[in-house]
């Protein structure tokens, strides 16, 4: 009996020991080691506790690599919709939100349970509170070697995660399995984080909330742009639209490159449109004053910090603004350049950009080319997919090539 043995019980290791097992049947023993005391652990943290497993909106664009067709190619082995068959075949129904999917119970742990179920269903061994300190070739295998116990096997899937919230037991040391067999890291940067930005006034606007998009440059170019809520920190910015352009943020600061951002707090008016609102406004309320006129379109805090940079006298009639006053206005809350001086950590992030490179992972079976029986699944790749249900799409994805492949 040929046997496999899967380094990590995340998301991706516990889909790689499911698909092992279901392709394998009675011919394969599939082995699990996971150093937390219970799989999943990560799991547990997503969509908020909610598990925001998939999406229903896919393309190329959602993933992200240094060897961009990778991810789209394997994730159309095993795409949305297989994931969801997948899960409601475990008892999981879904809920849509805006193509956001979670399971209709509202527990992440739902998600982590019908997984687990599944591994004690189909014989997979899940051992738990075992530490795989190092793996190495053996004839035509593998010995894996933990403190207490070595195991030999025939083929070995390295689940282990990236590096990212190091506390649910992902901090990194898988890299280190994979360099073993001569596989090359793509520098490992923190993604799906906030940033941390150089201006004083933030420690004001700490709290706020607001619909914004943002842009971001590396030097003078646009590198990415997103649209959504904003939350303003006491040190810089964050929410889902920063979240989605950190990882580009990451990457240019560890090049080198002055990075900022352009924060649009009007997003749905164009200059022109924005302007000629403001100027109807003026009409329709001449006797206000500069502080009061933008009460109710915008945070009080977010209005205060515009006329404090804008240097107008707050106690001017709105009526007495004059053109260029208002244009200013207009380039404050339309184009609000922030600049990025850091992102936060990795225990901070949500996933890490890089990791073992793609180059050397058959796109078909997420087998090692450097390495025959090798395999790897999840985060520990050098992909990253945006907010919204994608690096655990990516997880199932991989996890199912790795594992149907290990056991072939
Ligand atoms: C707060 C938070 C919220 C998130 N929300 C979402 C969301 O809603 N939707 C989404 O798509 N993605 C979300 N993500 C990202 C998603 O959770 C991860 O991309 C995904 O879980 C990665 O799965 P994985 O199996 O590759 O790695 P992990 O889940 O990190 O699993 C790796 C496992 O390997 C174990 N391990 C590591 N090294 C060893 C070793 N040497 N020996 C034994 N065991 C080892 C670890 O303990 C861990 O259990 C979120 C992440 C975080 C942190």
């Amino acid at each position: 009996m040929k046997k496999i043995i899967v380094i990590g019980a995340g998301a991706s290791g516990m889909m790689a020991a499911v698909s092992a097992k279901s392709f394998g049947g009675k011919d394969v023993d599939v082995y699990v080691l996971e150093r937390n005391e219970y799989p999943g652990k990560k799991i547990l943290a997503t969509g908020n506790g909610k598990c925001n497993f998939t999406n229903i909106v896919q393309g190329p664009l959602c993933y992200r690599s240094s060897n961009p067709d990778f991810a789209w190619d394997a994730v159309l082995q095993f795409p949305a919709q297989s994931t969801i068959r997948f899960f409601l075949e475990l008892g999981i129904y879904s809920v849509n939100r805006n193509g956001y999917l979670y399971p209709a119970s509202g527990q992440a742990s739902s998600v982590r349970d019908v997984l687990t179920m599944e591994m004690k269903r189909l014989g997979v061994h899940v051992l738990t509170n075992v530490f795989v300190e190092k793996v190495e070739a053996e004839g035509n295998g593998f010995c894996v070697y933990t403190k207490e116990k070595t195991f030999a096997a025939d083929k070995v899937i390295l689940a282990c995660g990236g590096k990212a919230a190091s506390y649910t037991g992902s901090d990194g040391n898988g890299y280190a399995h994979a360099e073993m067999f001569g596989h090359t890291i793509v520098p490992v940067l923190p993604a799906l984080v906030q940033l941390r930005c150089k201006e004083k006034v933030y420690k004001k606007l700490s709290g706020v909330r607001s619909a914004c998009k943002i842009s971001l440059f590396s030097h003078q170019e646009c590198v990415a742009q997103d649209s959504g809520e904003l939350q303003l920190t006491d040190y810089g910015i964050s929410g889902i639209p920063v979240f989605q352009v950190s990882r580009f943020a990451a990457q240019a600061l560890r090049e080198g490159k002055e990075v900022s951002a352009l924060l649009d707090f009007a997003p749905d008016f164009s200059k022109e449109q924005f302007l000629d609102f403001l100027k109807r406004r003026i009409q329709s309320r001449p006797k206000k004053n500069v502080e009061e006129f933008l009460i109710g379109c915008f945070h009080k805090k977010l209005c205060d910090c515009w006329i404090y940079i804008s240097r107008i006298d707050k106690a001017k009639l709105v009526i007495e603004l004059t053109d260029d006053e208002l244009e200013k206005l207009v380039r404050i809350i339309k184009e609000f350049k922030t600049t990025v001086v850091n992102v936060n950590s990795f225990d901070q992030a949500q996933v890490c950009a890089g990791g073992v490179d793609t180059k050397e992972v058959c796109v078909r079976t997420m087998e090692s080319k450097l390495k025959k029986g090798l395999f790897f699944a999840g985060e520990i790749l050098d992909v990253d997919g945006m907010c919204g249900g994608y690096n655990l799409q990516w997880a199932w994805s991989s996890g199912y090539l790795a594992g149907k492949h290990a056991a072939q």
